[in-house]
């Protein structure tokens, strides 16, 4: 097992106090030590948002990408050299709002990234307007009379645009949670963990008290995870019994070729191992003298 501190860097985390963020970057360090992971061959790419810094309180690579862009990124990272261990860290408007159209193709492609979104419900950094997982009739900044609109479900989503690996966490239940992390860095595709993040900050909805008595554990309930049909089902039980019962843990896995096992460039050497040497770029460079 790598020793947790070999991932920690000198930076200091700003978030506020009770932020469900701290927890999240504890269990993903303490799943890539108990994986004994390498720090120079893994990588953490992130976005913007509260999460946005994630990169920086990794000693591994990172990427500190801008709004919406970390699939792009940790897709070109991965293309380049498969054996890394590439994880994509942003926020619920990150992942499902600006970054949504990245997020679908990803899942389809399956891309072999770890995608772990932070979804505390509402747009931290700037102070608590509505995101795109925000619940109906939540009162805002930007919505001071309640969300009019319905919110996205993101694993419902990841599950009907084919992901291979489809999970949520809880930001105040580090054990499960590293479980999960760790589970889905091994999967060998795309696997989304979605997790309820504590903003005590901002949402006052979906707080501790709040998830209490409807959070439970699917796995532990004995669902079966190779039924797409019944993780669709699963993943839309929170809304459909108006959050009574708010199901996490693994929803779906499913063995599928990654999208670097069947491209022909890459599939038999690393995009990194290709030689270059007699690569023509003159005509293309002329175009643009
Ligand atoms: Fe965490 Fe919310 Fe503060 Fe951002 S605003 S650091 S998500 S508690």
């Amino acid at each position: 097992m790598t020793n947790i501190q070999e991932f920690t860097t000198k930076e200091v985390p700003q978030w506020c106090p009770g932020c469900g963020n701290f927890i999240i970057l504890a269990a993903v360090k303490s799943a890539l030590s108990q994986l004994n992971l390498e720090t120079h061959n893994t990588v953490v790419v992130s976005g913007i948002g509260c999460s946005g810094k994630d990169s920086h309180f990794f000693r591994t690579y990172g990427f500190e990408g801008i709004h919406g862009r970390v699939l792009p990124v940790a897709t070109g990272v991965k293309l380049s050299n498969r054996k890394l261990t590439v994880l994509g860290m942003g926020g619920d408007g990150d992942a499902y709002g600006i970054g949504l159209n990245h997020f679908i193709h990803a899942c389809r492609r399956n891309l072999d990234i770890t995608y772990i979104v932070h979804n505390n419900e509402i747009y931290g950094l700037t102070t608590g307007q509505v995101s795109p997982t925000s619940m109906k009739g939540m009162k805002t900044k930007s919505t001071p009379h309640g969300v009019i609109e319905q919110p996205i479900h993101p694993l419902a989503l990841a599950i009907a645009s084919d992901a291979t690996f489809v999970a949520r966490g809880y930001s105040s239940n580090m054990p499960h949670l590293t479980k999960i992390v760790a589970e889905a860095i091994e999967h060998k595709g795309f696997s989304l963990i979605d997790i309820f993040q504590l903003c005590p900050s901002w949402n006052k909805v979906n707080t501790a008290e709040w998830f209490k008595d409807r959070l439970y554990d699917i796995n532990e309930a004995g669902h079966d995870t190779s039924d797409k049909k019944k993780a669709f089902e699963k993943a839309l039980e929170d809304v459909n019994t108006n959050y009574e019962k708010v199901p996490i843990g693994i929803f779906y896995k499913e063995e599928r070729a990654t999208y670097g096992d069947e491209l022909p460039q890459i599939k038999e050497k690393e995009l990194i191992n290709h030689e270059i040497e007699n690569i023509d770029m003159s005509k293309t460079l002329a175009r643009f003298k």
